[in-house]
């Protein structure tokens, strides 16, 4: 009655250093016949959270029957996981920049053609499991194709990009281009980071890839309905622009932040003067993405992120 555990490794290319270039899969495979889920993590080598996130989910596999067949892919960019890095170390491209990959072009480009065929062209239903990196903490679910499953992650703010533009998430060259294609649900959850305790958005990432699954049918149990939830149609991106400790003045991540409201200021770690003040920028938003301690920063870098609850649905 129990699944049976596969480790597949695929080997695409090779590195100067006479190791190999592999991407390794756990293929869970159930009694009973069902679709096929990918769960993927580390597309940016420096999310981490995903990686553990699978990691818990393979262990809970381990006593929970499933049908079908669940395939995991917990470090999908695993040079620039090593070196927790954004971009692929060998040629700094970014990886979900470069689907569906080319089997002939640059390292990265060969990374993203593996994971299109050895992954994406064998799944039904992709769970992407991105995260802050070691300084920003975030928390939202993308909703693209499947509203109700993105909410069955459990988030308390989901995001559903209007219009989708070139370059986002969904769109142009990031897994989408494959997801599209086949036209299978496909849900982008981002959880976790800072230079805080990961358990507790790990526990969480669990539990909610676990309701996923039940909502799926691939276990067994009613899922947990979600709680109240916000879905916002747009989100700002606000950058410091200078360098310094970045303080946090925000409310905690979910919760609402109001014009007149700082999110944050920059304070010079030398002579301790205030160097910027940084204003929330809609009448009424919510914290998406947040410095949880205070973090250097360099002029540009990724400050907060802010839903504008005008519009939101709840
Ligand atoms: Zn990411």
């Amino acid at each position: 009655m129990m699944n049976k555990f596969t480790i597949r490794r695929a080997k695409f290319s090779n590195h100067a250093d006479g190791s190999d270039a592999v991407l390794t899969h756990h293929d869970i495979v159930g009694q009973a016949a069902g679709p096929t889920i990918g769960v993927s993590a580390s597309i940016h080598g420096n999310e981490s959270t995903g990686t553990e996130i699978i990691l818990d989910l393979y262990r809970a596999l381990q006593s929970v029957p499933i049908r079908g067949r669940i395939v995991l892919l917990p470090v999908a960019n695993p040079r620039a996981y090593a070196q927790n890095r954004r971009f692929t170390p060998i040629d700094e491209l970014n990886l979900n920049r470069e689907f569906p990959g080319d089997p002939n072009g640059s390292y990265t480009q060969q990374l993203a053609a593996a994971i299109t065929q050895e992954f994406l062209e064998k799944i039904d239903v992709h769970i992407d499991l991105h995260s802050g990196t070691d300084r920003p903490t975030v928390d939202y679910v993308y909703i693209w194709n499947d509203e109700a499953l993105s909410r069955s992650f459990g988030s308390s703010v989901l995001y559903r990009p209007q219009p989708m533009r070139e370059g986002t998430t969904f769109n142009g060259t990031t897994t989408a281009v494959t997801i599209k294609r086949r036209n299978i649900p496909a849900v982008v959850v981002e959880l976790g980071g800072g230079i805080v305790d990961q358990r507790p958005y790990v526990e969480r990432g669990l539990k909610g890839v676990l309701n996923m699954l039940r909502h799926l049918q691939i276990i067994e149990g009613a899922p947990t309905p979600p709680p109240k939830q916000i879905v916002v149609g747009a989100i700002k991106t606000i950058r410091p622009t200078s360098a310094g400790l970045l303080e946090t003045l925000a409310p905690p991540l979910g919760e609402v932040i109001r014009k007149g409201q700082l999110l944050g200021r920059v304070v010079s770690p030398y002579t301790f003067e205030v160097l910027e003040e940084i204003p929330t920028p809609y009448d009424d938003g919510v914290m998406i993405l947040s410095h949880l301690s205070r973090n250097l920063v360099e002029s540009g870098d990724f400050g907060y992120m802010v839903g504008d609850m005008n519009g939101a649905d709840a």
